[in-house]
């Protein structure tokens, strides 16, 4: 099961790649009883992990277990991520991550904060294939998978910077960071189990947001397998030549086939989808534009959240004026849409998605 393998090879397993019934048939497999699995999985997830100083806690079985995987790699074991940045925005309520891992690619991760409740975006890839125009992790292009283990460890970093803020918990999470959630599905929906286990960080699929550019198969296998997770689907153009331009994956996963999707989504699971849609001055915020998105949501239980562009070195396009939004706003409400104008909270810290890293490796240029 956990075989240590050499370094440098980023495809070496941790503890926090496993759910509760992996892990206890690891522990199984190894010939160790069962009812181990609970003290390890609350070490994890409920006691601050699993380091060679912190071994004598452990029932003497268990403890060589451990012991037998840490090997030389203690950092790996645990998969957590070493913070090479960390910066709050003015308003103090939102700080973002930049995250090396094991193999040196960094990853950005968000804890936003609300009153007492905090919000989590992570990261599933380290870079993104997808290459939408505007985003800066779009523009880095792929790098790699994340594996369950570095998403889980993304929300475990922002739960416990957000308990030492005081007076916060870490309620919901959202998968809005680097990379396409559905071009990495397996690892993707494995971390979701993982977070959501009410033995451990319980974070339940009514709490989550998975938002994808639009992967077909991937929403349908979502909507087959009735995950209960909340949808964001990333439109941003209403006709495939619009969206398209901006969004390469439009040309794959064509406006009808993913309106067909998406409708699948809502009688399968029950709940509403949320569209995104990035408003960029001149580009896609006319009240023409407007109007072919009420018609294209018609019928679909549907919010769409506006988010004015957070401009990006490698796109021209600027943000939708104030007022643009607002009419923007009222030709969707006329059609029956209701929406939201969302500012990307933290533009100060660089907040967008991929461009504290592209900043980081720009001024390491
Ligand atoms: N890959 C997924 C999730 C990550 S991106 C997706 O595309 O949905 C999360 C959201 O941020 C998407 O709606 C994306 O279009 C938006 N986004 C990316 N870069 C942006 C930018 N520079 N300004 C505004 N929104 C941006
Ligand atoms: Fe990838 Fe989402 Fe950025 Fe598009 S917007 S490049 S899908 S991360």
């Amino acid at each position: 099961m956990l075989t240590p393998s050499p370094g440098g090879n980023a495809h070496k397993e941790s503890l926090y790649d496993l759910t509760f019934s992996a892990l206890e048939s690891a522990l199984v497999e190894d010939g160790l009883n069962a009812i181990h699995t609970r003290a390890l999985w609350k070490a994890l997830y409920r006691g601050g992990g699993v380091s060679r100083e912190r071994l004598e806690r452990f029932s003497p079985p268990l403890r060589r277990w451990i012991e037998a995987r840490i090997g030389d790699d203690a950092g790996l074991f645990s998969d957590t991520p070493e913070v090479i940045a960390d910066n709050a925005s003015s308003d103090g309520l939102t700080r973002k991550f930049l995250l090396r891992l094991e193999d040196g690619q960094t990853i950005e991760t968000v804890a936003m904060g609300y009153t007492g409740r905090m919000t989590a975006c992570v990261s599933t890839q380290a870079g993104c294939a997808m290459g939408c125009v505007f985003c800066a992790t779009g523009q880095m292009g792929f790098s790699r998978h994340l594996r369950p283990g570095e998403i889980v460890a993304q929300v475990l970093h922002a739960r416990d910077v957000v308990s030492q803020q005081g007076g916060h918990s870490l309620r919901n999470l959202v998968l809005m960071g680097m990379g396409e959630p559905l071009h990495n599905y397996d690892a993707v929906l494995t971390a979701l189990e993982i977070i959501g286990d009410t033995r451990g960080i319980n974070i339940g699929p009514a709490k989550i947001t998975i938002s994808t550019v639009g992967v077909v198969p991937g929403i349908l296998r979502l909507a087959e397998e009735k995950r209960g997770y909340g949808l964001a689907v990333s439109l941003h153009g209403a006709t495939d030549a619009e969206r398209s331009t901006l969004v390469p994956a439009g040309k794959r996963w064509p406006l009808d086939e993913l309106i067909a999707a998406c409708r699948t989504y809502c009688t399968r699971t029950g709940r509403r989808i949320f569209f995104e849609w990035t408003l960029i001055a001149g580009t896609n915020d006319t009240p023409a534009q407007a109007q072919r998105l009420g018609e294209l949501l018609a019928g679909i239980d549907a919010h769409v959240n506006l988010i004015p562009l957070n401009p990006t070195g490698g796109f021209a396009g600027g943000a939708t004026s104030a007022a643009a939004a607002t009419e923007f706003q009222r030709v969707l409400r006329a059609a029956g849409i209701p929406s939201t104008v969302r500012q990307r909270r933290g533009i100060d810290v660089v907040a967008g998605c991929g461009q504290l890293r592209t900043e980081r490796e720009r001024s390491a240029a």
